[in-house]
């Protein structure tokens, strides 16, 4: 099936018009007409080849919201004309304990992401939602609530995903005190789930000119991190940290700030990876975990939840020829909070 997208051919030259072939959609399979699809870090990251993974031609994208333009014969959840979201993986083995307890994310047998990854077919490299057209197995597609603008919704497919699962995983719940890193598209997701948690969320920056935005997000509290002094102030205080920072840093201070027992979420994905000093995490047996996008039930829940609350994510919209652009506009940081690409555009 021919489709066209915006690709990268190679690490240093930018995204362009690409047409390609999707396969031909099979009995289990919905074909979505893409509608938006947001820009993430992990997709500049990809395209650049800073995790050295990278196979060109590359289609990024996997905030993905579009429409059922058809559906398979054995698909049971899905009818033509419907809103639905395909996120960060468009299949798993769907045997292993992962896959059976819902965490398809964390497939023993590794996700098949929706870019950079290969189908079960072992030959078909997987283009993401840069693009008019997806063909994805019923199972990796997700409901859309009524009400939620779709393109405000996109970002919710990876950003809020990644910010809600762990921030569930950890109990965040009324009164518990959390401090998320980095405001950008992630960081901006983890305020407003958080806060709808019913938590005091604290956002701990390097841009003072984001105090304002934080506060309207549903932060209590702003901490600017240039001066190390005032991450001294706040040791032991939250039970959480959700750290979101795309690039290289150091981690003591901010352990030093979680109460005892408490986790550092660790969801950037900083190429050159990050530094600490042990001290923190002994006194105090403080953790540091990982965590990847969410599982299918977890994702459709949060896609309720934010349905319920009217969550979505501040969006900039962009067309396909505004991608570079925004690319380098999000590298320093100059996005309030996520782009969305136009894909009825493409
Ligand atoms: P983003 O919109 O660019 O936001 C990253 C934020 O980190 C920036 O807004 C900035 O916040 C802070 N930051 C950036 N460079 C920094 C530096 N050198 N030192 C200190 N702070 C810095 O990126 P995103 O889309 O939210 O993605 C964030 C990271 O998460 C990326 O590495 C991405 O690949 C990764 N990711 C992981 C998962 C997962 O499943 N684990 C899913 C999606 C994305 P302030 O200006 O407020 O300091
Ligand atoms: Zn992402
Ligand atoms: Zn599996």
């Amino acid at each position: 099936m021919q489709t066209r997208g915006y690709a990268a051919t190679a690490a240093d030259t930018p995204l362009a018009p690409f047409a390609f072939d999707r396969r031909t959609p099979g009995d289990r399979d919905v074909h979505v007409t893409i509608e938006f699809c947001g820009i993430c870090h992990s997709d500049i990251h990809f395209t650049k080849n800073e995790w050295g993974m990278t196979t060109y031609p590359a289609v990024p994208g996997h905030e993905i919201i579009g429409r059922v333009a058809k559906v398979g014969k054995d698909v049971k959840r899905f009818t033509q004309g419907q809103r639905v979201g395909v996120g960060c993986f468009v299949n798993s083995c769907r045997k292993c304990g992962s896959c059976r307890g819902g965490h398809e994310n964390y497939c023993e047998l590794g996700p098949i992401m929706t870019y950079a990854s290969v189908e079960p077919d072992g030959v078909t490299h997987t283009f993401g939602g840069y693009s008019r057209d997806i063909v994805v197995d019923e199972h990796f597609v997700l409901n859309i609530p009524e009400g939620l603008d779709p393109a405000g919704a996109a970002p919710l497919l990876c950003a809020g995903i990644t910010t809600y699962a762990p921030l569930r995983a950890v109990g965040l719940t009324k009164g518990s005190r959390v401090a998320i890193m980095g405001l950008g598209g992630l960081g901006h997701m983890g305020v407003k789930l958080a806060a709808s948690f019913g938590a005091e969320v604290t956002v701990f920056s390097r841009s003072p000119e984001k105090e304002a935005d934080a506060r309207r997000l549903g932060a209590t509290e702003f901490v600017l991190t240039n001066n190390p002094a005032t991450l001294e102030a706040l040791a032991g205080r939250y039970d959480a940290i959700l750290d979101t920072i795309s690039a290289k840093h150091d981690l003591s201070a901010a352990l030093n700030c979680l109460k005892p027992h408490g986790t550092l979420i660790l969801v950037g994905a900083s190429p050159e990876g990050v530094e600490f000093n042990p001290f923190p995490l002994l006194f105090g047996g403080r953790k540091i975990v990982g965590s990847l996008v969410g599982g299918i039930p977890e994702t459709q829940e949060m896609l309720d939840h934010c349905g319920k609350h009217g969550i979505t994510s501040d969006i900039e919209m962009i067309g396909p020829d505004q991608i570079n652009e925004a690319y380098g506009r999000t590298l320093r940081g100059d996005v309030k909070y996520r782009f969305v690409i136009d894909c009825t555009k493409f």
